[in-house]
């Protein structure tokens, strides 16, 4: 296969997974990058001219019944579902040979800042349902409860904002060492 077909294949295979509408792969395949950038879409997907003016929801709808992936749109498959991808019967041989050996294209890399803020997410929401227990018990002790809340709440922006700065750090010294920024 030319490097052309190649890539023709492989969003053709991915556009299946995700429950891309034909149009909208054919679409894709057929546009040069230019005309992509500039067409309204989805991370991996560029809506044609006839899908493009759909309403979100009848979007999410639409790609949800036509997909593979157990994942709902947006979201790639887990390292579980890639198991058991290669031996659905949806795809043809060749498309499970493609899947098979190109792993870091179906399974999306794990982003690290994802999990954090989800996580930052989560304690901000827990916290704030204790502290309005903790009121709801002890009205006389709102102040305090209050004040452990912003206190506490600060130290966990904090790591966020710590975290953030951490891996900043690293991604400058590796462009430095990379020679990408001249220090
Ligand atoms: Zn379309």
């Amino acid at each position: 296969m030319s490097e052309i077909a190649e890539k023709v294949f492989a969003d053709r295979v991915l556009g299946k997974l995700y429950g891309y509408p034909q149009c909208c792969v054919d679409f894709y395949v057929g546009s040069p990058p230019d005309a992509l950038r500039r067409t309204k879409g989805f991370p991996g997907i560029r809506l044609c001219a006839k899908c493009r003016d759909k309403e979100l929801e009848d979007v999410v709808t639409d790609l949800n019944s036509r997909r593979i992936c157990p994942q709902p749109f947006p979201m790639g498959p887990t390292e579980e579902d890639y198991q058991n991808l290669m031996s659905d019967s949806r795809f043809t041989t060749d498309e499970q040979a493609w899947l098979l050996a190109n792993k870091n294209r179906v399974v999306p890399p794990e982003d690290p800042f994802h999990q954090l803020l989800l996580d930052f997410h989560r304690s901000m929401n827990e916290l704030n349902a204790n502290t309005e227990a903790s009121i709801a018990a002890e009205p006389h002790r709102e102040n305090f409860f209050q004040a452990v809340r912003e206190l506490n709440g600060d130290e966990m922006i904090g790591v966020v904002l710590n975290r953030i700065h951490k891996a900043m750090h690293a991604r400058v010294v590796e462009q430095v060492k990379a020679g990408y920024l001249k220090v």
